[in-house]
């Protein structure tokens, strides 16, 4: 036998999803194997170099809070932070950061290799061993077989890639990578239902052949935020990404390729991700609009490589270069690699348990991209909830299964499993019901317990939460007590044209006006800015967030606890849905296909109606 241990989690993949699965496994004291096709490409950014973004942001956030590793690698690398929607309520704002795509890499690989119990092995997985419906190890391409408890897959956009650039096609994973062949070909064998989806990415060029000066420059924050609650380091120096646009001359010239183009010709089957359409595609649609935004994004500290965000294309490499240097800015552009498009083979993720197990293999567990999402922080934090429940199962643990009402991983996760997607599912914060709870700021007070409590968040994030906790406490008690005399604040009320106040008023009431931050009001009271000395910068924006939407936050809350009535209702076992003729008949088959687990999960399953919900309440004994 070859190199043979008897692992407990066997990870297919060292894309995002596989990353995190295999270090949250091992961090909880699984024996792990991450199995990756190429180690050079360990955690490589396929598409842009950034991480967050709206509800993006906030799933890094609830993956770090949770003990994952994306957040702390995102810190280190990132060459520029911004929080979007800033000029919105708490529960929209997200960070995002631009990071250096090469070291990246390099943090995760080196977080791998310092993790105690992991191997590596570089070779392709052709596919599982199955035994008595229980996966037991996987197979390579060099006939070697690893054994193992669990298998968690992550093969991206890897299974039977193919590579559109204009009339040519080729097999390939991502560029200049080889596709995973036998995966797909054995689970549909074993009963997998399997599709297709699509996804592209624009051109590079060299940044030292773009003239920056007819672009905006859009800067990173002045005071750049960070994604892990941990201490890691603040950024000191960053990077400028810049704005420019599209014009008529360049639609007219990405026109002449329509008719090379995969997608306009049919040759591309696949449905590809709604809200990152093409450049083709955005002026096929539109074509009204006479520009479109271009982000030119600079891939890291010591590269010259830039990346066109909003440029994605597979049109014939001759036409992207043609009608990229007509972009203002790029008139003597340098090409470095041609934007592409890609089909691969995902699986319909409604085959999946919520701990992201299959229901047809036992311990094998499906995370990332080949669910049918797409974007590297749905990919981690499902490759999170795998590796968790992997190493749960394996040594007789609970499944770990966040709510909808605790986590955007919980809305996605339930989103995948109970309504299944047809087109790469990315996250919004309109697809949580509750985000005025799941903000970016709490992800620690709402999820750090849970990760410590798995093992898996460390004794010092906890201490952290903790002293968040009571220091958030106290901050909020002291703003519903401190009171402000007229006459030491109407001159500052006048100057921002909120009301004046005619007798002494706890800072509470100001809080809740509007246009009135707690900064801005300790500035102008001395004794506000001594009270408040002692306290940590994130308390004080929690105890200002938590008074100020008091009342919101408590209806969000009762909400919540109704809606988990319907979720503390467990359905025990496999239900003969077929002998339950008042069911519609769109929901027995919904149901039986879908096994829900609780009455909540079976209510959000589109075809089940309230009146279908009435029906197996009164058939479960309620
Ligand atoms: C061209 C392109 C454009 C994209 N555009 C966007 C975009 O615009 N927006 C967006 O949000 N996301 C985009 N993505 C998607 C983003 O890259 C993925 O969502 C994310 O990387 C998925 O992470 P993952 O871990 O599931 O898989 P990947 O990051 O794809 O990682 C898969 C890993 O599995 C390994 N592997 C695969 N098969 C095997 C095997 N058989 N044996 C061993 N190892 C194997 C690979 O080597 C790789 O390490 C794009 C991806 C590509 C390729």
């Amino acid at each position: 036998m070859f190199q043979q241990e008897d692992y407990d989690v066997i990870v297919v993949g060292a894309g995002h999803a596989g990353c995190e699965a295999a270090a949250a496994a091992a961090n909880m004291g699984s024996k792990v194997l991450l199995v990756t096709m190429n180690m050079n490409t360990i955690a490589q950014m396929s598409c842009n170099p950034a991480m967050g973004g709206v509800a993006k942001g906030q799933i890094v956030r609830e993956v770090d809070a949770l003990g994952g590793q994306s957040g702390i690698i995102t810190d280190k690398t990132m060459i520029q932070f911004r929080m979007l929607n800033r000029s919105k309520g708490p529960a929209m704002w997200s960070p995002r950061a631009q990071s250096d795509r090469m070291r990246f890499a390099e943090e995760w690989r080196l977080t791998l290799e310092q993790t105690l119990n992991v191997d590596f092995w570089q070779e392709a997985v052709t596919g599982i061993v199955v035994e008595n419906d229980t996966v037991v190890g996987v197979k390579t391409a060099l006939g070697i077989e690893f054994r193992g408890k669990s298998v968690v897959l992550t093969n991206g956009t890897f299974l039977n890639g193919l590579i559109h650039i204009g009339e040519k096609q080729f097999g390939g994973g991502r560029a200049a990578e080889k596709g995973s062949t036998g995966i797909t070909e054995q689970l549909k064998e074993l009963g997998f239902e399997a599709g297709r989806m699509k996804t592209g990415t624009p051109p590079r060029v060299d940044g030292r052949s773009l003239d920056y000066s007819k672009m905006e420059e859009q800067a990173g924050d002045a005071e750049p935020g960070k994604f892990s609650y941990l201490d890691t380091p603040s950024l000191v120096k960053q990077r400028p990404c810049y704005i420019t646009y599209t014009n008529a001359e360049v639609h007219e010239i990405l026109k002449e390729g329509f008719e090379k183009s995969p997608m306009f010709q049919g040759r591309i089957k696949g449905l590809g991700p709604r809200y990152c359409p093409s450049v083709e595609d955005k002026i096929n649609r539109f074509a009204d609009k006479d520009r479109h935004q271009i982000f030119v994004e600079p891939e890291g500290w010591s590269t010259v490589e830039v990346y066109v965000n909003g440029f994605s294309s597979s049109l014939p490499e001759d036409v992207q270069y043609r009608a990229l240097r007509k972009i203002a800015g790029f008139e003597n552009a340098k090409m470095f690699r041609p934007g592409y498009a890609i089909e691969y083979d995902f699986f319909p993720p409604t085959q999946l348990h919520l701990t992201l197990e299959t229901k047809l293999i036992q311990n094998l567990y499906f995370a990332g991209q080949i669910n049918g999402t797409t974007g590297y922080e749905e990919a981690a934090c499902q490759g999170l909830m795998a590796g968790i429940n992997a190493h749960n199962k394996v040594h007789g643990k609970q499944p770990f299964i966040l709510k909808r009402s605790e986590a955007y991983i919980g809305v996605l996760i339930d989103d995948l499993v109970n309504k299944g997607t047809d087109e790469p599912y990315r996250m919004f914060t309109s697809r949580a019901e509750h985000r005025l709870l799941l903000r970016q700021d709490n992800a620690d007070l709402r999820l750090t317990p849970l990760g410590h409590a798995l093992g898996l968040a460390s004794d010092e994030r906890m201490d952290r939460v903790r002293e968040k906790e009571q220091q958030t406490q106290e901050i909020a008690k002291l703003l519903k007590n401190f009171a402000i005399e007229p006459q030491e604040i109407n001159g500052w009320l006048t100057e921002i044209g909120s009301a004046v106040i005619s007798e002494k008023t706890r800072a509470v009431n100001l809080l809740r006006r509007p246009n009135v931050d707690l900064p801005a009001l300790a500035r102008v009271l001395p004794g506000l800015t001594l009270a408040l000395a002692p306290y940590r910068p994130e308390a004080l924006e929690q105890a200002e967030i938590l008074v100020k939407y008091e009342s919101y936050l408590e209806k969000e809350h009762q909400q919540a606890a109704r809606v988990q009535e319907l979720e503390n209702f467990v359905i025990q076992g496999r239900l003969d849905y077929r002998a339950m003729p008042a069911l519609s008949h769109e929901a027995r088959e919904k149901l039986l296909k879908i096994q829900p687990e609780t009455l909540g999960q079976a209510s959000r399953i589109s075809g089940v109606s309230p009146a279908d919900v009435s029906v197996l309440m009164v058939y479960l004994g309620r």
